[in-house]
């Protein structure tokens, strides 16, 4: 049993321990490209965290990681088979019940250690912080975390180099040969103001990529993988480490 990872914790241990921070893992159920599987946001959230956990509690971080909520938004994907989508207003129902609990029972920090870029939980937080104003709450895209040049050739959008060698890091028993990989190519928004970052709208993801990739995966190796798995995790552990060690008086400076 890992103490900082509830869902193999017993009573008997639960019962007298105490946390600062709690961590919750969110994934999404999606199709990524034609050889990875569907839960690898759900394994990326999942592993991260624990990984980061292990880091800062023998740092003396007293953090615990929930079980992960396997569930994203995938209204932009409605065509892709078996891509299961959670609506941002049903999220915002899952995260309330449990910053309930915790609030009630005096874990006052919460962090969400979010792996798929189509959920985003900042306005939650806002609403959900005036709710419950005694929590702190945070949302953490661990893949924004690290320059990815740094790491790989090609850079990543959905199941490209960075996931790819993540996996076969991971978890290679769910990793096709590259052999069997599509290419990852992805039509970009005509309107250059969503090019340029300053506009958005939804993509239609079947209108923009053929093997639901999005980035350049045969590039990628269990190497590259290990190494940005590393880095990543050593980074969101001392995000875990600070926030749980960090009175509320000391948030600014
Ligand atoms: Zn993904």
């Amino acid at each position: 049993m890992r103490p900082y990872i509830l869902a193999e914790s017993n009573w008997k241990y639960i019962k007298d321990a105490t946390f600062d921070v709690a961590i919750l893992p969110w994934g999404a159920c999606e199709a990524h490209n034609y050889h990875m599987p569907y839960a690898t946001d759900i394994i990326e959230s999942e592993l991260i965290s624990a990984e980061a956990a292990r880091l800062a509690w023998e740092k003396g971080t007293k953090v615990i990681v929930l079980p992960p909520i396997p569930f994203g938004v995938n209204t932009g994907q409605f065509d892709v088979t078996l891509d299961i989508n959670m609506n941002p207003s049903t999220q915002l129902l899952v995260l309330k019940d449990v910053i309930e609990v915790l609030n009630r029972q005096g874990i006052h920090k919460l962090i969400i250690l979010n792996s798929h870029g189509g959920n985003d939980f900042k306005t939650m937080i806002r609403e959900l912080g005036l709710k419950f104003p005694d929590m702190f709450l945070a949302t953490c895209n661990w893949f924004q975390a690290l320059d990815q040049k740094e790491f790989f050739e090609n850079k990543d959008d959905h199941a490209g180099e960075m996931e790819t060698s993540l996996m076969m890091f991971l978890r290679p028993d769910l990793v096709l040969p590259l052999s069997e990989a599509g290419d990852g190519a992805a039509k970009k928004f005509t309107f250059a103001a969503i090019r340029e970052g300053w506009a958005w709208a939804e993509r239609k993801w079947t209108r923009v990529t053929k093997d639901t990739g999005v980035g350049d995966p045969r590039k990628a190796t269990k190497e590259k993988g290990e190494k940005y798995f590393k880095a990543v995790t050593q980074k969101v552990a001392l995000f875990f480490e600070e926030v749980a060690k960090t009175r509320k008086e000391d948030f600014y400076r």
